[in-house]
């Protein structure tokens, strides 16, 4: 479980893009995360609080925008989402796929004052 490392890297980024632009508080963050980085949102929330803990940010909420990896079909050019589908396009039942996407991580609103 690495998502407390992930998420003690957030709150420094933050406390030095508050110290650059002069912030007092972030009310929120939403943190936009793929599927396939392997974090799991409800870790995630879990680790928050503590790592938000005596920091700057302690009262920052978090929001997790989680995107699941899309594929995209070899045999017929489908866009499916992998894992709801159990990584077999939906059309063609073909196994062989390319991932579009799933490898996101990065914050992608911050609402400060
Ligand atoms: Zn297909």
């Amino acid at each position: 479980m690495h998502e407390l490392g992930y998420a003690t890297e957030i709150v420094a980024t933050l406390e030095e893009y508050m110290k650059e632009n002069n912030l007092k508080k972030i009310h929120s963050i939403t943190l936009t995360v793929g599927e396939a980085t392997g974090v799991l949102p409800h870790y995630m929330y879990e680790c928050w609080p503590a790592a938000i803990e005596d920091t700057s940010l302690k009262d920052t909420t978090l929001n997790i925008n989680y995107i699941k990896v899309v594929g995209r079909c070899r045999e017929c050019d489908e866009l499916f989402e992998v894992s709801t589908n159990f990584g077999r396009c939906p059309k063609c039942r073909s196994e062989e796929y390319d991932m579009t996407n799933g490898y996101e991580f990065e914050i992608t609103e911050i609402k400060a004052e």
